[in-house]
């Protein structure tokens, strides 16, 4: 039977009652997210994303200390509670032994409560690098300085890594990137837009204030902070475009030694890559030639001091949370008030704690895991993971756009995909790095050049296949083309509403479709399926396949671009382009992963939905998210990942199933003309 939207809420609504399910249930009178996160004045034909979400977002407003509320926030909140509990034992523990994984957590989790000490501190673990650069004298020595400077992690004019080379991936190689810039794209730089121009004229602002703040007794604060705006504005000139950073090819230029040397005169390579222990490098990959070229100029062209006072800024601002009051208020009001619209800061112990984790990831990671985690989650995510691979199978033998051939190598690249799940089997060693309760800022540094010196020794390496990229603890997950695998954090089984397992609705709905299913499909986005299934850049289509497929993304980019928010900014179609493709293929793979379960072939699902629409609630509820309208303008800006209303009503809206479970119609704003439907995998 068909119903339309006003008697599918009538129906919802009077039977929540049944959805308490069973007697002890009904004593903690459980009612399902998916019933109460509904905004149900809304039709979710109109708009899925408001229908299944907005009532939780009327009454849960952003708190003052963050800038999205929903249930990213809710994980992590969760997740912040257990790691306050591991740092708090840790630091309360008097008799660790210097070395041990509790000294540090401890150590350094009080440094960071420690806010006299902290104020107290000033800049004084900073000061040695202030000297060097002012003893800057001539542009030779400047390779050497910014060597240390990149160590510890304040990113001056480039970046740089080692990983795997893209086109031979059982190599670790150098490769040189674009960066420099202190605000968060190059277009925030030369947007013409009011709100862009507003920024910019405030970033201005925050550049005097942070430059006189630190460095009180300089004559002349304005001008040290036009000189770091010049060469910033320069760098973000000859830097690309996030939809021209996309293409794995354009964005792989493997030079010999002698050549980047050639390219960039004014810069001595080889003092640089000794300073930060790179020895032998017989070439690197340098993600955009234009833009070290750019460097160069940029270096030849500008004095000394107006060179020192933009490495100042790099420095001051990369540490300015780890500072005393005046200056992180001052980074804080810029990076967060004006550009995410966050009022107050977070109070000292969750600063503490996520500093804590960002910093010695894999050793909180460790103690999470083992009395945290739920027991069974590996198999769980095991058990969704090989049901959605054999869904993405069985549409790989059925696609009727795509040659034998080119079908035959998908397989192989879908077969060998390898899944990292829950938490990694091999930790990471941390016996170097050295924590105290001396200093916070100093305990950073530490860790940064930690972090740095970890992935700088794999330089001539073999790739170690058993590291990952991502904390046990970390509410999120990642596709690395360049391996051919996937990994998923353990947290990712948390659902906030729910005591233990979830029904498969929700489960295949946030963890099947919107983690797996998106991840899986990254490997055949517009990036991934350039990669082969070694993890090489390597074409293995056909011509007219690859043909084929672009016409069809070129549909999802047309779709994307025609969305806005806050009036007037557009989606940009073709920088979200993998994302959203990964979004479509997670929706689907998760939809049909789901049908094969006990729920998804029942008549009914539970509260009174169908299992369709049970799933497709489950899906909208992964994306549960609400953003500052600051923060969303920046996402448009910055992010690769289109606004979670997208992601929600942009599959959507291609899936006849879900026409199908909410009775979409032409009329509808979710209806989209079957022509320009768009299915790729
Ligand atoms: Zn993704």
């Amino acid at each position: 039977m068909k119903v339309n939207f006003l008697t599918i809420s009538i129906l919802v609504s009077t039977l929540i009652i049944s959805c308490k399910g069973n007697k002890e249930e009904q004593k903690n009178s459980f009612i399902s997210p998916l019933v109460s996160n509904r905004d149900t004045t809304i039709n979710p034909a109109d708009d899925f994303f408001n229908y299944a979400n907005g009532g939780w977002f009327k009454r849960n407003p952003i708190p003052e200390s963050e800038t999205t509320n929903g249930i990213f926030l809710a994980v992590k909140d969760s997740v912040n509670n257990v790691v306050r509990i591991i740092c708090e034992k840790a630091a309360k523990e008097k008799s660790a032994v210097v070395g041990s994984n509790t000294q540090k957590i401890g150590d350094f989790f009080y440094s960071a409560s420690d806010t006299l000490n902290i104020e107290k501190d000033g800049l004084s673990s900073l000061e040695k690098y202030i000297n060097d650069i002012d003893k800057l004298s001539k542009k030779e020595e400047i390779a050497g300085l910014l060597a240390s400077l990149t160590r510890i992690a304040t990113g001056p004019f480039f970046g740089i890594y080692v990983g795997r080379d893209e086109k031979n991936s059982s190599l670790n190689s150098v490769s040189i990137y674009q960066g420099g810039i202190g605000l968060p794209d190059r277009e925030y730089y030369f947007g013409t837009d009011v709100r862009t121009k507003s920024i910019r004229e405030k970033y201005k602002n925050h550049l005097l204030r942070f430059m006189s703040l630190s460095f009180p007794n300089e004559k002349d604060s304005l001008k040290s902070s036009q000189n770091i705006y010049s060469i910033e504005e320069k760098l973000a000139n000859v830097s690309r475009k996030l939809e021209d950073l996309r293409d794995p090819y354009k964005n792989y230029n493997k030079m010999s030694f002698d050549a980047l040397q050639k390219s960039t005169p004014n810069f001595d390579w080889k003092t640089f890559l000794s300073g930060i222990n790179l020895t032998n490098v017989d070439s690197v990959i340098v993600g955009q030639p234009e833009f070290i070229i750019g460097f160069n100029a940029i270096l030849k062209n500008s004095s000394i001091d107006e060179i020192k006072n933009y490495l100042k800024f790099h420095l001051i601002g990369s540490y300015a949370e780890f500072l005393n009051k005046k200056i992180k208020d001052q980074d804080f009001y810029f990076y967060e008030t004006v550009l995410s619209g966050t009022q107050t800061q977070k109070p000292i112990w969750k600063q503490a704690v996520e500093q804590t984790n960002k910093s010695l990831g894999e050793l909180i990671g460790q103690e999470y895991v083992k009395d945290y985690l739920p027991a069974n989650t590996k198999e769980k995510f095991k058990e969704i993971g090989d049901n959605i691979i054999a869904v993405f199978k069985e549409h790989l033998l059925a696609l009727d756009w795509m040659s034998e051939e080119t079908k035959k190598k998908a397989l192989v690249k879908l077969s060998t995909i390898n899944m990292k799940l829950g938490y990694p089997d091999k930790w990471k060693d941390y016996s170097k790095l050295e924590v105290s309760r001396k200093s916070y800022c100093l305990n950073v540094i530490n860790a940064n050049v930690w972090a740095f010196e970890d992935m700088i020794k794999k330089y001539g390496k073999p790739v170690d296949r058993t590291e990952w990229n991502m904390t046990p603890q970390t509410y999120n997950a990642y596709y690395d083309p360049t391996l051919n695998e996937f990994v998923i954090p353990g947290c990712n089984i948390i659902v906030p509403g729910y005591q233990g397992m979830p029904p498969d609705a929700v489960l295949y709905g946030i963890i099947g479709g919107g983690t797996f299913g998106h991840e899986i499909t990254h490997g055949f986005d517009d990036q991934g399926s350039q990669f082969d299934e070694k993890g090489n850049l390597n074409n293995w289509w056909t011509k007219e396949d690859r043909e084929k497929f672009t016409s069809k993304t070129k549909l999802l980019v047309e779709q994307y671009n025609g969305y806005t928010v806050l009036d007037s900014l557009h989606v940009n179609g073709a920088a979200t382009l993998g994302e959203n493709i990964a979004d479509l293929g997670g929706c689907i793979m998760g939809y049909e992963a789901f049908k094969k379960t006990k729920d998804g072939k029942a008549d009914k699902g539970e509260c009174g939905f169908t299992p369709d629409q049970e799933y497709f609630l489950g899906f909208a509820y992964g994306w549960m998210v609400q953003r500052r309208s600051e923060n969303l303008a920046k996402q448009i800006m910055t992010d690769v990942h289109s606004p979670a209303m997208f992601r929600i009503n942009g599959p959507m809206s291609n899936m006849p199933e879900f026409y199908k479970a909410f009775d979409v119609k032409p009329e509808n704003k979710m209806y989209r003309d079957e022509k320009i439907r768009v299915k790729i995998w």
